[in-house]
């Protein structure tokens, strides 16, 4: 808004009908004293002024206004009758625009005037709201960064006082602190710790983990300095986030060696026993057999040596899964791979299935003519033990689906589906870990938690894609996926 100010009505007219036809909003005073009155409440983005009026005359209206912060940015134009000094133009002002107009007014010089110095003013007050606001920015990230600052500091002061090797990273990888262990693995800040040749190298993890963002946990065995004793560490790193990207990467070795040591031992003790409980039971179950062939059928004895060979075989199956388990820690379980026709083999297993659970509806789906490169024994232990849990942790329900598909990836799709008591998300993730069982689970069946390993650790062997989709209440659905032969 313009503001004109004159001591004469027909003055004050005239103008604002010229600068109204152009659109300008006018306010109007009729003296100095008005005027800055008006100032104090509205802003003006140029201000007419006439030099000669009664009371206070324009020069002292310039004066304070170029004294007053908030309108010594105005620009002005004063109006004269009579000429005017220039030293009571430039009188004390420092800064804002200003300009001269001696009467009689030429309606155009007015109006080219008015439009620079109205343009100017909008400009400046731009300039003057994007500094602002570029100020303000600068203050928040300053606050940010002493934030910042202040919080790495007590996460320094946290990681140096804790016993593992601890160290924090940017966003972008580079490791910008070590606490004082860091230095029993590593002679300098920015190397490494040595980690043993059989073991997966901390860089090309590190990559994966800058590029995914997601956190880093690896067993690894590293040794101090100068010594060749490799103990096992677990290596966790993990982000610090800000909108959820990665701002920092806090990580720790954990020295694990103890914990490793006692699951050796574990493992060798049950494949010690297993192999020593293998020979009797070996020898048991052949003279139960043998003892069994020789009874009538009618004979109240046969009855209970065929339930005793049914408990024989029940010890045979968890020692021989024990004996599986400890090939796979010894890098023994090895099998070769054939072609095999998937259908035979599913019909045969669900054939003697079909007498082991004779309560039991198997029902199944489409049948697939389809081959693949197999090992038909290990594959037929993958089905029985995904169809034995479907039974077992289905207390309510005696159905259980069979489904056999080729997918669109030409591959073999075969599920196993219950309406049992399913399983949670975060137990989904542990249930092909070694020894691992769902505690609810326990509850409805006995087992040692190795059955679900064994296969996962088969179905790796095969490459094949595996996994189970399910939810508590609603049932599971196990299954895995084998590449077709042509
Ligand atoms: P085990 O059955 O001897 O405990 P597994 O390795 O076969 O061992 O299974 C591991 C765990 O996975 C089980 O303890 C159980 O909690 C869960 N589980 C496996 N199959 C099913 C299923 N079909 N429904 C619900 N839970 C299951």
């Amino acid at each position: 808004m313009i503001l004109i100010v004159d001591d004469r009505p027909e003055n004050i007219f005239s103008l604002k009908s010229i600068l109204e036809l152009h659109s300008f909003p006018v306010d109007t005073a009729t003296s100095g004293e008005e005027a800055l009155k008006k100032t104090l409440k509205n802003t003006y983005s140029l201000i007419i002024l006439d030099v000669q009026m009664p009371g206070m005359d324009g020069f002292e209206v310039a004066e304070f206004l170029s004294g007053n912060k908030n309108t010594s940015d105005i620009p002005l134009i004063f109006l004269s009758a009579v000429n005017t000094e220039k030293k009571f133009i430039t009188k004390g002002y420092s800064s804002g625009a200003i300009d001269y107009i001696v009467k009689p007014i030429d309606p155009d010089i007015l109006l080219l005037k008015v439009k620079t110095f109205h343009r100017l003013y909008e400009q400046n007050r731009e300039l003057i709201l994007t500094e602002n606001k570029l100020q303000s920015e600068i203050e928040f990230r300053k606050k940010a960064q002493q934030q910042m600052q202040e919080k790495a500091q007590e996460l320094n002061g946290i990681l140096g006082s804790i016993p593992q090797v601890a160290f924090t990273a940017t966003a972008t990888g580079t490791i910008d602190f070590v606490n004082d262990h860091w230095y029993d693995y590593a002679d300098s800040f920015s190397s490494l710790p040595v980690v043993h040749p059989d073991d997966r190298g901390i860089a090309i993890e590190w990559e994966k983990m800058l590029l995914s963002g997601e956190p880093l946990d690896f067993e690894l065995r590293i040794a101090k300095l100068h010594t060749t004793d490799f103990r096992y560490h677990l290596l966790r790193v993990v982000p610090v986030t800000e909108n959820n990207i990665p701002v920092k990467w806090v990580g720790t070795f954990t020295d694990i060696e103890e914990q490793k040591q006692v699951a050796k031992r574990k493992d060798e003790f049950l494949s010690i026993a297993s192999h020593e409980l293998k020979t009797p039971l070996t020898s048991i179950k052949a003279y139960v057999q043998l003892l069994d062939q020789m009874l009538q059928t009618d004979n109240q004895t046969k009855i209970f040596v065929d339930r005793t060979l049914v408990q024989v075989n029940k010890l045979d199956d968890l020692i021989n899964d024990l004996l599986d388990i400890s090939k796979i820690e010894n890098g023994k379980l090895k099998f070769e791979l054939q072609p095999i026709n998937f259908e035979q083999l599913l019909s045969s297993t669900l054939e003697m299935l079909k007498h082991i659970y004779p309560g039991v509806l198997i029902k199944c789906g489409e049948k697939v003519n389809a081959s693949i490169q197999g090992n038909a024994l290990r594959l037929e232990q993958v089905i029985i033990n995904f169809i034995s849990n479907a039974v077992k942790y289905s207390p309510k329900s005696k159905e259980i689906e069979i489904i056999t598909a080729v997918t669109p990836d030409n591959e073999l799709y075969f599920a196993v589906k219950d309406w049992g008591i399913g399983i949670s998300r975060e137990n989904q993730e542990h249930i092909f870990s070694k020894f691992y069982r769902v505690s609810e689970a326990s509850q409805h069946a006995s087992g040692l938690g190795i059955g679900l390993y064994i296969c996962s650790e088969i179905l790796k062997r095969h490459n094949a894609d595996f996994g189970v989709i399910s939810e508590p209440g609603d049932g599971s659905l196990f299954y895995f996926k084998l590449p077709l032969l042509d």
